[in-house]
């Protein structure tokens, strides 16, 4: 019984030990006494006392196989007292296609006064990305993000950041093709669509929400009745941030709150892609937390079925040279016997 009161305790030190380094790391401008007993309240235990007799932990006899703190509810705990924080999360049947961003589509208008959907494309990319998660995970609050394919096969960790943080990951093409082109065809709009979403799917193991967003909001006519057939929902906007085009973060945020505050509501689209996009996010939040608009969470009401041609040709890609995929006869010709 002492072995197992003494492996209860280190455990529980142990859970108590780590919970802290996160909420450190997670949040080094806090003061470290409400960290600690941030830490303390995530993890359903006392404030850890120095000296304190530790006879008020129960042990029933038997030592749980993993340590008394699992480490998601740590996680999915918010230590900012303040935080921006998520006001509501909608489900959307996606049947049919619906699309959403008063830009383009007028038609589901769901968002209350004072509503935001933050939303990022073009990622994920090293730096940005991160510090785009960063300034959410600070606030507490989640986001749409449409990775980019290609994007997405070389740095398909960093989307898997973007996952485990709990945000919603729908698609923005393979390879950022305009699909509103003459230059297009529908197959190739198809295959630029297909191809994007096994992608996502290639680096997380999970399928993607059906949700998608045109490059360029370039909404191909034959593209939109091609996303209506796969039942995945169509993201317009209703603050375009033009941060890809801002000289400065400030520039951003102050476009973004100029037209939110017009409007009152909307879908703002972001670019993690963009640097002055993650430099910007810290400070536009705030404002928006001080303007007393509420972040909303959209999810898809079931995933996205990527089709098994697309991601068994994108393994392949992925995995061989392309010369080698030439059938043998078109490599070695008999010429003379
Ligand atoms: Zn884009």
């Amino acid at each position: 019984m002492r072995n197992a009161a003494g492996l209860m305790l280190a455990s529980v030190v142990a859970a108590v030990v780590i919970a802290g380094i996160w909420f450190w790391t997670s949040h080094p401008r806090g003061d470290l006494a409400s960290q600690a007993a941030g830490a303390a309240q995530a993890a359903q235990l006392p404030p850890a006392k120095p000296g304190a007799p530790r006879d008020d932990i129960e042990v029933t006899g038997a030592i749980p196989e993993k340590p008394a703190v699992a480490p998601q509810p740590v996680k999915a705990a918010c230590a900012n007292p303040d935080a921006l924080g998520v006001s509501r999360v909608v489900e959307i049947d996606t049947t049919g296609g619906p699309g959403f961003g008063f830009e383009h589509f007028k038609q589901l208008d769901f968002l209350a006064d004072k509503e935001i959907v933050l939303t990022f494309d073009d990622g994920p990319w090293p730096a940005n990305t991160p510090a785009v998660l960063k300034a959410l995970a600070d606030e507490c609050t989640k986001a749409v993000f449409f990775p980019i394919g290609k994007h997405v096969t070389y740095h398909p960790e960093i989307l898997r950041q973007v996952a485990a943080a709990g945000h919603t990951i729908g698609g923005h093409t393979w390879s950022h093709a305009n699909l509103n082109s003459k230059k297009i065809t529908e197959q190739q709009a198809k295959d630029e669509i297909e191809k994007g979403y096994s992608a996502v799917k290639l680096a997380l193991g999970t399928a993607p929400a059906p949700f998608f967003r045109f490059p360029e909001l370039q909404h191909g006519p034959a593209a939109m009745a091609y996303l209506g057939t796969r039942n995945v929902a169509m993201f317009s906007c209703d603050a375009d941030s033009f941060d890809f085009k801002a000289k400065d973060a400030a520039q951003i945020i102050n476009t973004v709150m100029t037209k939110v505050d017009k409007l009152g509501k909307g879908i703002i689209l972001m670019h993690d892609f963009q640097k002055h996009t993650a430099e910007a996010l810290p400070a536009l939040l705030r404002r928006l937390k001080a303007g007393g608009y509420k972040i909303v969470q959209m999810k898809a009401k079931t995933p996205f079925q990527t089709l098994p041609e697309y991601d068994e040709a994108l393994v392949k890609d992925m995995k061989l040279p392309a010369t080698s995929l030439r059938p043998v006869n078109s490599v070695v010709q008999t010429v003379s016997q």
